[in-house]
Protein backbone atom coordinates (compact mmCIF):
# COMPACT_ATOMS: atom_id res chain seq x y z
CA UNK A 1 0.00 0.00 0.00
CA UNK A 2 2.96 1.93 1.03
CA UNK A 3 4.88 1.40 -1.81
CA UNK A 4 2.21 1.63 -4.52
CA UNK A 5 1.21 5.20 -3.02
CA UNK A 6 4.85 5.89 -3.37
CA UNK A 7 5.02 5.03 -6.78
CA UNK A 8 2.24 6.79 -7.72
CA UNK A 9 3.45 9.91 -6.31
CA UNK A 10 6.74 9.91 -7.81
CA UNK A 11 6.56 7.53 -10.67
CA UNK A 12 6.60 10.28 -13.54
CA UNK A 13 9.28 12.82 -12.08
CA UNK A 14 11.35 9.77 -11.63
CA UNK A 15 10.93 8.95 -15.59
CA UNK A 16 11.33 12.77 -16.45
CA UNK A 17 14.61 12.57 -14.14
CA UNK A 18 16.18 9.33 -15.88
CA UNK A 19 14.99 11.05 -19.27
CA UNK A 20 17.03 13.91 -18.11
CA UNK A 21 20.61 11.94 -17.03
CA UNK A 22 20.23 9.52 -20.21
CA UNK A 23 20.32 13.20 -22.33
CA UNK A 24 22.57 14.82 -20.73
CA UNK A 25 24.93 11.00 -20.85
CA UNK A 26 24.34 11.59 -24.52
CA UNK A 27 25.28 14.71 -24.91
CA UNK A 28 28.26 14.45 -23.01
CA UNK A 29 29.41 11.49 -25.27
CA UNK A 30 28.01 13.61 -28.16
CA UNK A 31 30.79 16.02 -26.82
CA UNK A 32 33.10 13.52 -26.17
CA UNK A 33 33.19 12.18 -29.88
CA UNK A 34 33.46 15.57 -31.64
CA UNK A 35 36.18 17.01 -29.58
CA UNK A 36 37.83 13.50 -30.34
CA UNK A 37 36.92 14.16 -34.15
CA UNK A 38 38.57 17.35 -34.20
CA UNK A 39 42.01 16.37 -32.41
CA UNK A 40 42.10 13.67 -35.36
CA UNK A 41 41.57 16.53 -38.05
CA UNK A 42 43.87 19.31 -36.17
CA UNK A 43 46.60 15.97 -35.84
CA UNK A 44 46.26 15.15 -39.86
CA UNK A 45 46.66 19.06 -40.64
CA UNK A 46 49.49 19.03 -38.39
CA UNK A 47 51.32 15.62 -39.99
CA UNK A 48 50.19 17.06 -43.42
CA UNK A 49 52.41 20.25 -42.98
CA UNK A 50 55.10 18.68 -41.24
CA UNK A 51 55.57 16.54 -43.76
CA UNK A 52 55.63 19.91 -46.26
CA UNK A 53 58.33 21.55 -44.10
CA UNK A 54 60.47 18.20 -44.22
CA UNK A 55 59.86 18.38 -47.53
CA UNK A 56 61.28 22.15 -48.00
CA UNK A 57 63.90 20.80 -46.00
CA UNK A 58 64.86 18.04 -48.21
CA UNK A 59 64.20 20.13 -51.12
CA UNK A 60 66.76 22.84 -49.54
CA UNK A 61 69.13 20.43 -49.05
CA UNK A 62 68.82 19.33 -52.58
CA UNK A 63 69.03 22.80 -54.04
CA UNK A 64 71.63 24.04 -52.32
CA UNK A 65 73.95 20.38 -53.10
CA UNK A 66 72.97 21.20 -56.89
CA UNK A 67 74.07 24.70 -56.22
CA UNK A 68 77.36 23.87 -54.86
CA UNK A 69 77.70 21.03 -57.49
CA UNK A 70 77.51 23.72 -60.34
CA UNK A 71 79.90 26.09 -58.83
CA UNK A 72 82.50 24.38 -56.85
CA UNK A 73 82.33 21.78 -59.61
CA UNK A 74 82.34 24.61 -62.36
CA UNK A 75 85.57 26.09 -60.46
CA UNK A 76 87.71 22.79 -60.41
CA UNK A 77 86.96 22.12 -63.99
CA UNK A 78 88.02 25.56 -65.09
CA UNK A 79 91.57 25.06 -62.38
CA UNK A 80 91.73 22.01 -63.83
CA UNK A 81 90.88 22.84 -67.40
CA UNK A 82 93.76 25.85 -67.65
CA UNK A 83 96.43 23.65 -66.44
CA UNK A 84 99.73 23.93 -67.56
CA UNK A 85 102.56 20.78 -68.47
CA UNK A 86 104.87 21.07 -65.14
CA UNK A 87 103.07 24.23 -64.00
CA UNK A 88 99.90 23.74 -62.30
CA UNK A 89 96.50 25.54 -62.86
CA UNK A 90 96.36 29.46 -63.18
CA UNK A 91 94.45 29.38 -60.26
CA UNK A 92 92.55 27.09 -58.12
CA UNK A 93 88.93 27.59 -56.54
CA UNK A 94 88.13 30.48 -53.79
CA UNK A 95 88.45 28.58 -50.18
CA UNK A 96 89.78 25.42 -51.20
CA UNK A 97 93.04 26.33 -50.61
CA UNK A 98 94.71 24.24 -47.35
CA UNK A 99 97.34 26.76 -44.84
CA UNK A 100 100.52 26.25 -46.02
CA UNK A 101 99.75 26.34 -49.74
CA UNK A 102 98.14 24.41 -52.46
CA UNK A 103 100.13 21.14 -53.38
CA UNK A 104 99.36 20.31 -57.60
CA UNK A 105 100.18 16.97 -59.02
CA UNK A 106 100.87 15.14 -62.10
CA UNK A 107 100.72 11.85 -62.77
CA UNK A 108 101.53 9.93 -66.32
CA UNK A 109 99.97 6.81 -67.03
CA UNK A 110 103.27 4.83 -67.13
CA UNK A 111 104.97 6.14 -64.27
CA UNK A 112 104.59 5.30 -60.55
CA UNK A 113 106.36 8.53 -59.89
CA UNK A 114 103.82 10.93 -58.43
CA UNK A 115 105.19 15.13 -60.14
CA UNK A 116 104.26 17.55 -57.02
CA UNK A 117 104.57 20.75 -57.38
CA UNK A 118 104.02 24.02 -54.97
CA UNK A 119 103.86 23.30 -50.78
CA UNK A 120 104.81 19.77 -49.76
CA UNK A 121 102.58 16.90 -48.26
CA UNK A 122 103.51 14.47 -45.40
CA UNK A 123 105.02 11.46 -46.90
CA UNK A 124 102.08 9.28 -45.77
CA UNK A 125 99.42 11.00 -47.36
CA UNK A 126 101.99 11.27 -50.52
CA UNK A 127 101.82 7.12 -50.52
CA UNK A 128 98.39 6.95 -50.05
CA UNK A 129 97.99 9.22 -53.05
CA UNK A 130 99.78 7.59 -55.00
CA UNK A 131 98.21 3.91 -54.52
CA UNK A 132 94.84 5.92 -54.91
CA UNK A 133 95.58 7.31 -58.22
CA UNK A 134 97.55 3.95 -59.06
CA UNK A 135 93.95 2.31 -58.50
CA UNK A 136 91.68 5.12 -59.97
CA UNK A 137 94.09 5.24 -63.18
CA UNK A 138 92.08 2.62 -64.84
CA UNK A 139 88.87 4.13 -63.33
CA UNK A 140 89.35 7.23 -64.60
CA UNK A 141 89.96 6.14 -68.47
CA UNK A 142 86.96 4.30 -68.68
CA UNK A 143 84.38 6.68 -67.23
CA UNK A 144 85.86 10.03 -68.10
CA UNK A 145 85.64 11.83 -65.18
CA UNK A 146 85.31 15.89 -65.83
CA UNK A 147 87.20 15.97 -61.99
CA UNK A 148 87.01 13.81 -59.69
CA UNK A 149 87.14 14.55 -55.38
CA UNK A 150 89.15 11.79 -53.03
CA UNK A 151 89.53 11.70 -49.93
CA UNK A 152 92.88 9.84 -48.76
CA UNK A 153 93.52 11.50 -45.42
CA UNK A 154 91.37 12.66 -42.25
CA UNK A 155 93.47 15.88 -41.70
CA UNK A 156 94.32 18.81 -44.11
CA UNK A 157 94.14 18.44 -46.69
CA UNK A 158 90.69 17.43 -46.68
CA UNK A 159 90.80 15.76 -49.91
CA UNK A 160 91.95 16.00 -53.87
CA UNK A 161 90.33 17.15 -56.59
CA UNK A 162 91.80 15.78 -59.78
CA UNK A 163 91.12 14.86 -63.54
CA UNK A 164 92.09 12.63 -66.13
CA UNK A 165 93.84 14.15 -69.68
CA UNK A 166 94.96 12.39 -72.49
CA UNK A 167 98.64 12.33 -73.14
CA UNK A 168 100.38 12.93 -76.96
CA UNK A 169 101.30 9.23 -76.81
CA UNK A 170 97.45 8.50 -76.29
CA UNK A 171 97.68 7.39 -73.16
CA UNK A 172 95.54 8.81 -69.70
CA UNK A 173 97.26 10.32 -67.00
CA UNK A 174 96.17 12.09 -64.13
CA UNK A 175 96.30 15.89 -62.12
CA UNK A 176 94.74 17.55 -59.50
CA UNK A 177 95.47 19.57 -56.46
CA UNK A 178 95.13 19.35 -52.90
CA UNK A 179 92.30 21.00 -51.41
CA UNK A 180 91.21 22.00 -47.55
CA UNK A 181 87.21 22.48 -47.76
CA UNK A 182 87.04 22.73 -44.07
CA UNK A 183 88.66 26.04 -43.58
CA UNK A 184 87.39 29.36 -42.59
CA UNK A 185 86.53 30.64 -46.17
CA UNK A 186 84.61 27.25 -46.84
CA UNK A 187 83.39 27.80 -49.97
CA UNK A 188 80.21 26.50 -49.16
CA UNK A 189 79.44 29.23 -46.99
CA UNK A 190 79.97 31.50 -49.92
CA UNK A 191 77.30 29.21 -51.54
CA UNK A 192 75.08 29.56 -48.46
CA UNK A 193 74.99 33.07 -48.61
CA UNK A 194 74.61 33.35 -52.59
CA UNK A 195 71.70 30.87 -53.23
CA UNK A 196 68.19 30.73 -52.67
CA UNK A 197 67.39 27.49 -50.94
CA UNK A 198 63.68 28.10 -51.56
CA UNK A 199 61.33 29.88 -54.00
CA UNK A 200 60.48 33.46 -52.72
CA UNK A 201 57.00 32.40 -53.04
CA UNK A 202 57.50 30.30 -50.14
CA UNK A 203 60.94 31.73 -48.21
CA UNK A 204 59.83 35.47 -49.03
CA UNK A 205 62.63 37.94 -48.27
CA UNK A 206 64.34 35.60 -45.91
CA UNK A 207 68.22 35.28 -46.27
CA UNK A 208 69.17 31.25 -46.76
CA UNK A 209 71.24 31.22 -43.45
CA UNK A 210 67.98 32.92 -41.40
CA UNK A 211 66.26 29.68 -42.50
CA UNK A 212 68.22 27.20 -42.11
CA UNK A 213 71.58 25.51 -40.79
CA UNK A 214 73.60 23.70 -42.90
CA UNK A 215 76.26 20.99 -42.77
CA UNK A 216 78.40 19.51 -45.33
CA UNK A 217 79.89 15.88 -43.82
CA UNK A 218 82.25 13.52 -45.67
CA UNK A 219 81.79 10.02 -45.31
CA UNK A 220 79.01 10.79 -43.31
CA UNK A 221 81.04 11.72 -39.60
CA UNK A 222 84.06 14.15 -40.60
CA UNK A 223 82.26 17.42 -41.05
CA UNK A 224 83.79 19.77 -43.36
CA UNK A 225 81.54 22.87 -42.65
CA UNK A 226 79.06 23.91 -40.29
CA UNK A 227 76.96 27.39 -41.16
CA UNK A 228 78.07 29.58 -38.00
CA UNK A 229 74.11 29.23 -36.38
CA UNK A 230 73.00 26.26 -35.72
CA UNK A 231 69.03 25.57 -35.22
CA UNK A 232 67.43 22.27 -33.36
CA UNK A 233 64.76 21.12 -35.24
CA UNK A 234 62.78 18.43 -36.66
CA UNK A 235 62.42 19.34 -39.87
CA UNK A 236 65.45 18.77 -41.53
CA UNK A 237 66.88 17.28 -45.11
CA UNK A 238 70.06 15.86 -46.75
CA UNK A 239 71.61 15.53 -50.37
CA UNK A 240 74.74 13.69 -51.78
CA UNK A 241 76.78 16.50 -53.72
CA UNK A 242 77.16 14.43 -56.79
CA UNK A 243 78.54 11.50 -57.73
CA UNK A 244 81.93 13.77 -58.48
CA UNK A 245 81.72 14.63 -54.90
CA UNK A 246 82.03 11.40 -53.79
CA UNK A 247 80.78 10.91 -50.31
CA UNK A 248 80.24 14.21 -49.35
CA UNK A 249 76.57 15.21 -48.04
CA UNK A 250 75.11 18.29 -47.35
CA UNK A 251 71.90 18.19 -44.54
CA UNK A 252 69.67 21.08 -44.00
CA UNK A 253 67.73 22.05 -40.78
CA UNK A 254 64.68 24.19 -40.98
CA UNK A 255 64.58 26.94 -38.13
CA UNK A 256 61.93 26.00 -35.96
CA UNK A 257 60.54 28.94 -35.42
CA UNK A 258 60.39 29.86 -39.32
CA UNK A 259 58.58 26.80 -40.16
CA UNK A 260 55.70 27.84 -38.87
CA UNK A 261 56.04 30.93 -41.51
CA UNK A 262 56.22 28.80 -44.70
CA UNK A 263 52.91 26.49 -44.33
CA UNK A 264 49.91 28.63 -45.02
CA UNK A 265 48.30 29.25 -42.03
CA UNK A 266 51.01 28.38 -40.16
CA UNK A 267 51.00 24.79 -38.59
CA UNK A 268 48.03 24.12 -36.61
CA UNK A 269 48.58 23.81 -32.98
CA UNK A 270 47.48 21.16 -31.16
CA UNK A 271 44.22 21.15 -30.07
CA UNK A 272 44.19 18.38 -27.50
CA UNK A 273 44.81 20.61 -24.30
CA UNK A 274 42.32 22.79 -25.40
CA UNK A 275 39.51 19.80 -26.25
CA UNK A 276 40.38 17.89 -22.93
CA UNK A 277 39.94 21.18 -21.02
CA UNK A 278 36.76 21.69 -22.60
CA UNK A 279 35.63 18.20 -22.33
CA UNK A 280 36.41 18.14 -18.53
CA UNK A 281 34.98 21.04 -17.48
CA UNK A 282 31.69 19.90 -19.32
CA UNK A 283 32.08 16.45 -17.45
CA UNK A 284 32.03 18.36 -14.14
CA UNK A 285 29.38 20.45 -14.91
CA UNK A 286 27.47 16.70 -16.35
CA UNK A 287 28.54 15.41 -13.49
CA UNK A 288 27.14 18.18 -11.29
CA UNK A 289 23.84 17.96 -13.04
CA UNK A 290 23.96 14.30 -12.46
CA UNK A 291 24.41 14.72 -8.93
CA UNK A 292 21.35 17.59 -8.52
CA UNK A 293 19.73 14.95 -10.15
CA UNK A 294 20.36 12.47 -8.28
CA UNK A 295 19.20 14.85 -5.44
CA UNK A 296 15.83 15.33 -6.75
CA UNK A 297 15.82 11.98 -7.12
CA UNK A 298 15.73 11.27 -3.91
CA UNK A 299 13.92 14.17 -2.50
CA UNK A 300 11.01 12.69 -4.69
CA UNK A 301 11.50 9.54 -2.83
CA UNK A 302 11.21 11.07 0.31
CA UNK A 303 8.97 13.07 -0.32
CA UNK A 304 6.57 10.43 -1.69
CA UNK A 305 7.58 8.27 1.68
CA UNK A 306 6.44 10.84 3.58
CA UNK A 307 2.93 10.87 2.37
CA UNK A 308 2.70 7.81 3.01
CA UNK A 309 3.52 7.99 6.19
CA UNK A 310 1.51 10.85 6.72
CA UNK A 311 -1.12 9.19 5.76
CA UNK A 312 -0.60 5.95 7.68
CA UNK A 313 -0.16 8.31 11.02
CA UNK A 314 -3.37 10.00 10.25
CA UNK A 315 -5.17 6.21 9.66
CA UNK A 316 -4.58 4.66 12.99
CA UNK A 317 -6.43 7.93 15.20
CA UNK A 318 -8.69 8.38 12.85
CA UNK A 319 -10.19 4.69 12.43
CA UNK A 320 -10.21 4.56 16.81
CA UNK A 321 -11.79 7.79 17.01
CA UNK A 322 -14.65 6.35 14.44
CA UNK A 323 -14.46 3.08 16.26
CA UNK A 324 -15.15 4.32 19.30
CA UNK A 325 -17.54 6.85 18.24
CA UNK A 326 -19.81 4.36 16.81
CA UNK A 327 -19.51 2.15 19.75
CA UNK A 328 -20.94 5.55 21.74
CA UNK A 329 -23.46 6.94 19.22
CA UNK A 330 -25.14 2.65 19.20
CA UNK A 331 -24.74 2.43 22.94
CA UNK A 332 -23.05 -0.76 22.58
CA UNK A 333 -20.87 0.71 25.93
CA UNK A 334 -22.91 -0.31 28.90
CA UNK A 335 -20.97 0.94 32.16
CA UNK A 336 -19.79 4.46 32.67
CA UNK A 337 -16.17 3.78 32.74
CA UNK A 338 -16.17 1.96 29.51
CA UNK A 339 -17.90 5.10 27.97
CA UNK A 340 -15.54 7.34 30.00
CA UNK A 341 -12.46 5.08 28.45
CA UNK A 342 -13.86 5.34 24.83
CA UNK A 343 -14.19 9.25 25.29
CA UNK A 344 -10.55 8.93 26.60
CA UNK A 345 -9.09 7.64 23.59
CA UNK A 346 -11.06 9.84 21.22
CA UNK A 347 -9.46 12.77 23.03
CA UNK A 348 -6.05 11.56 22.84
CA UNK A 349 -6.68 10.59 19.43
CA UNK A 350 -7.84 13.73 18.31
CA UNK A 351 -4.90 15.35 20.59
CA UNK A 352 -2.28 12.89 18.51
CA UNK A 353 -4.18 14.11 15.05
CA UNK A 354 -3.81 17.97 15.77
CA UNK A 355 -0.04 17.78 16.86
CA UNK A 356 0.57 15.56 13.89
CA UNK A 357 -1.42 18.76 11.65
CA UNK A 358 0.44 21.04 13.63
CA UNK A 359 4.16 19.01 13.07
CA UNK A 360 3.22 18.94 9.53
CA UNK A 361 1.81 22.67 8.64
CA UNK A 362 4.92 23.87 10.78
CA UNK A 363 7.26 21.94 8.67
CA UNK A 364 5.87 22.56 5.37
CA UNK A 365 5.66 26.25 5.87
CA UNK A 366 8.47 28.06 4.47
CA UNK A 367 9.88 30.51 7.57
CA UNK A 368 8.03 33.60 6.22
CA UNK A 369 4.65 31.46 6.18
CA UNK A 370 4.97 30.59 10.15
CA UNK A 371 3.62 32.41 12.51
CA UNK A 372 6.04 34.79 14.14
CA UNK A 373 6.95 33.88 17.63
CA UNK A 374 6.08 35.46 20.79
CA UNK A 375 9.18 34.95 23.16
CA UNK A 376 8.35 35.85 26.34
CA UNK A 377 8.93 34.95 30.05
CA UNK A 378 7.78 31.80 30.87
CA UNK A 379 7.69 29.43 34.06
CA UNK A 380 8.94 26.39 33.33
CA UNK A 381 7.34 24.65 36.25
CA UNK A 382 3.90 25.52 35.07
CA UNK A 383 4.10 25.11 31.15
CA UNK A 384 5.79 21.47 31.65
CA UNK A 385 3.74 20.47 34.64
CA UNK A 386 0.60 21.67 31.73
CA UNK A 387 2.25 19.82 28.73
CA UNK A 388 3.20 16.44 31.10
CA UNK A 389 -0.77 16.47 32.21
CA UNK A 390 -1.94 16.72 28.17
CA UNK A 391 0.43 14.17 27.69
CA UNK A 392 -0.09 11.25 30.90
CA UNK A 393 -3.33 9.42 29.39
CA UNK A 394 -1.18 8.60 26.13
CA UNK A 395 1.83 7.97 27.74
CA UNK A 396 -0.25 5.59 30.47
CA UNK A 397 -2.19 3.82 27.24
CA UNK A 398 1.58 3.16 26.42
CA UNK A 399 2.56 2.16 29.52
CA UNK A 400 5.03 4.60 30.42
CA UNK A 401 5.57 6.53 33.48
CA UNK A 402 6.56 10.54 33.55
CA UNK A 403 8.64 12.02 35.65
CA UNK A 404 9.59 15.65 36.27
CA UNK A 405 11.97 17.48 37.76
CA UNK A 406 11.62 21.13 37.71
CA UNK A 407 12.79 23.38 40.19
CA UNK A 408 10.30 25.84 41.08
CA UNK A 409 12.69 29.29 39.71
CA UNK A 410 12.92 27.84 36.31
CA UNK A 411 12.19 30.13 33.73
CA UNK A 412 12.95 30.33 29.68
CA UNK A 413 12.09 33.20 27.08
CA UNK A 414 10.18 31.32 25.08
CA UNK A 415 6.90 31.18 22.82
CA UNK A 416 4.40 28.98 24.87
CA UNK A 417 2.90 27.20 21.72
CA UNK A 418 6.18 26.44 20.26
CA UNK A 419 7.24 25.37 23.89
CA UNK A 420 4.54 22.87 24.08
CA UNK A 421 5.15 21.68 20.73
CA UNK A 422 8.74 20.77 21.53
CA UNK A 423 7.95 18.76 24.36
CA UNK A 424 5.46 17.16 23.26
CA UNK A 425 7.09 16.41 20.07
CA UNK A 426 9.85 14.85 22.46
CA UNK A 427 7.68 13.20 24.90
CA UNK A 428 5.85 11.24 21.95
CA UNK A 429 9.02 10.03 20.49
CA UNK A 430 10.23 8.88 23.70
CA UNK A 431 6.90 6.62 24.35
CA UNK A 432 7.43 5.67 20.91
CA UNK A 433 10.55 4.37 20.84
CA UNK A 434 10.70 3.20 24.07
CA UNK A 435 9.72 -0.23 25.84
CA UNK A 436 6.55 -0.59 27.50
CA UNK A 437 6.34 -0.24 31.25
CA UNK A 438 9.26 2.97 30.87
CA UNK A 439 10.00 5.68 33.03
CA UNK A 440 10.47 8.77 30.71
CA UNK A 441 12.03 11.50 33.21
CA UNK A 442 11.83 15.40 32.45
CA UNK A 443 14.36 17.80 33.97
CA UNK A 444 14.77 20.98 33.54
CA UNK A 445 18.44 22.15 34.72
CA UNK A 446 19.41 25.51 34.67
CA UNK A 447 23.12 25.73 33.19
CA UNK A 448 25.74 29.14 32.94
CA UNK A 449 22.67 30.99 32.25
CA UNK A 450 20.89 29.38 29.79
CA UNK A 451 18.41 26.51 30.79
CA UNK A 452 17.80 22.92 29.58
CA UNK A 453 15.15 20.93 29.41
CA UNK A 454 16.03 17.74 29.20
CA UNK A 455 13.84 14.37 28.22
CA UNK A 456 15.05 10.62 28.97
CA UNK A 457 14.18 7.62 27.88
CA UNK A 458 14.78 4.03 28.47
CA UNK A 459 14.43 2.58 24.45
CA UNK A 460 17.23 1.70 22.15
CA UNK A 461 18.79 5.25 21.70
CA UNK A 462 20.40 7.21 18.49
CA UNK A 463 23.43 5.63 17.26
CA UNK A 464 26.47 8.11 17.70
CA UNK A 465 26.20 8.56 13.66
CA UNK A 466 23.06 9.21 13.06
CA UNK A 467 23.07 11.81 15.71
CA UNK A 468 22.92 14.78 13.96
CA UNK A 469 21.22 13.45 10.68
CA UNK A 470 18.11 13.04 13.11
CA UNK A 471 17.40 16.47 13.31
CA UNK A 472 16.57 16.77 9.18
CA UNK A 473 13.48 16.31 8.24
CA UNK A 474 11.75 13.33 6.49
CA UNK A 475 15.13 10.97 8.19
CA UNK A 476 14.04 8.16 9.92
CA UNK A 477 16.48 5.77 11.66
CA UNK A 478 17.10 2.46 9.40
CA UNK A 479 15.66 0.24 12.05
CA UNK A 480 12.61 2.16 11.71
CA UNK A 481 11.82 0.92 8.58
CA UNK A 482 10.26 -2.71 8.80
CA UNK A 483 9.13 -1.44 12.40
CA UNK A 484 5.66 -1.49 13.38
CA UNK A 485 5.99 1.98 14.90
CA UNK A 486 4.63 4.72 12.25
CA UNK A 487 6.31 7.77 12.13
CA UNK A 488 6.90 10.52 9.23
CA UNK A 489 10.53 11.79 9.67
CA UNK A 490 10.03 15.49 10.38
CA UNK A 491 9.17 15.67 13.78
CA UNK A 492 13.04 16.24 15.58
CA UNK A 493 13.06 19.12 12.46
CA UNK A 494 10.01 20.65 14.18
CA UNK A 495 11.83 20.45 17.48
CA UNK A 496 15.24 21.79 15.93
CA UNK A 497 13.52 24.79 13.66
CA UNK A 498 11.05 25.75 16.89
CA UNK A 499 14.19 25.79 18.90
CA UNK A 500 15.79 28.23 17.02
CA UNK A 501 13.57 29.98 16.10
CA UNK A 502 13.86 31.22 19.37
CA UNK A 503 17.48 31.43 20.00
CA UNK A 504 17.95 28.16 21.24
CA UNK A 505 19.97 24.75 20.34
CA UNK A 506 18.99 21.04 20.29
CA UNK A 507 21.04 17.83 20.78
CA UNK A 508 20.87 14.05 21.52
CA UNK A 509 23.22 12.16 23.83
CA UNK A 510 22.98 8.84 25.58
CA UNK A 511 20.71 8.39 28.84
CA UNK A 512 22.06 7.86 31.88
CA UNK A 513 20.04 4.84 32.26
CA UNK A 514 20.45 3.73 28.62
CA UNK A 515 18.10 5.24 26.24
CA UNK A 516 18.21 8.68 24.51
CA UNK A 517 18.15 12.23 25.93
CA UNK A 518 17.11 14.64 24.35
CA UNK A 519 18.18 18.38 25.27
CA UNK A 520 16.84 21.64 24.32
CA UNK A 521 19.01 24.88 25.40
CA UNK A 522 17.22 27.70 26.06
CA UNK A 523 17.54 31.44 26.95
CA UNK A 524 16.93 31.53 31.04
CA UNK A 525 13.90 33.89 31.74
CA UNK A 526 14.51 37.08 34.58
CA UNK A 527 11.52 34.82 36.47
CA UNK A 528 8.76 37.23 35.41
CA UNK A 529 7.17 34.60 34.19
CA UNK A 530 7.08 32.68 37.43
P1 LIG B 1 9.27 10.17 13.46
O1 LIG B 1 9.28 9.83 14.91
O2 LIG B 1 7.93 10.66 12.99
O3 LIG B 1 9.82 9.08 12.63
P2 LIG B 1 11.16 12.20 14.23
O4 LIG B 1 11.75 13.32 13.45
O5 LIG B 1 10.45 12.54 15.46
O6 LIG B 1 10.26 11.39 13.22
O7 LIG B 1 12.35 11.22 14.59
C1 LIG B 1 13.26 10.86 13.61
C2 LIG B 1 13.80 9.48 13.89
O8 LIG B 1 14.65 9.51 15.04
C3 LIG B 1 12.76 8.48 14.22
O9 LIG B 1 12.23 7.88 13.06
C4 LIG B 1 13.50 7.48 15.07
O10 LIG B 1 14.16 6.58 14.23
C5 LIG B 1 14.52 8.33 15.79
N1 LIG B 1 14.10 8.70 17.15
C6 LIG B 1 13.52 9.86 17.53
N2 LIG B 1 13.32 9.88 18.85
C7 LIG B 1 13.79 8.73 19.34
C8 LIG B 1 13.88 8.16 20.65
N3 LIG B 1 13.43 8.80 21.73
N4 LIG B 1 14.44 6.94 20.76
C9 LIG B 1 14.89 6.29 19.70
N5 LIG B 1 14.85 6.76 18.43
C10 LIG B 1 14.29 7.97 18.25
Amino acid sequence: MKGSSARATGGQPRRRLFALALLLILSLSLGAALAFQAIQTSRRHRETAERALEDYAGFAAFILASQTYRQLGGAVVQSLGSWQPGVGPGAVPPGTTCEGGTTYFEQTSGSHTLHLIGASLPETVTGALTDTLHNAMNLLEEVGWRFRYIRIHTGPPDGFFLTSFKEPNGEYGVRGFSACLAGAESPFRAIMLSEHALPPAIAGSTPADSMFSVAVTAGGDRQLFHSPVSYASPFEGSARLGTEFGDLTLAVQLRADIANRLVIGGIPSSPTPLAAGLLGLSTLLVVTALLQLKREYELITIRSDFVSNVSHELRTPLSQILIFTELLKLGRLRTKAERDRSLDIIDQETRRLIRLVENVLQFSRSSAERRPMQCQDLGLPLVVNETLDAFRPLAAARGATLRSVVPAASSVKADRSALRQIMLNLLDNAVKYGPKGQTVNIEVLPINGRTRIVVDDQGPGIPLEDRERIWQGYYRLQRETNSAVAGSGIGLAVVRSLATGMGGTTWVEDAEAGGARFIVELETGNGEGL
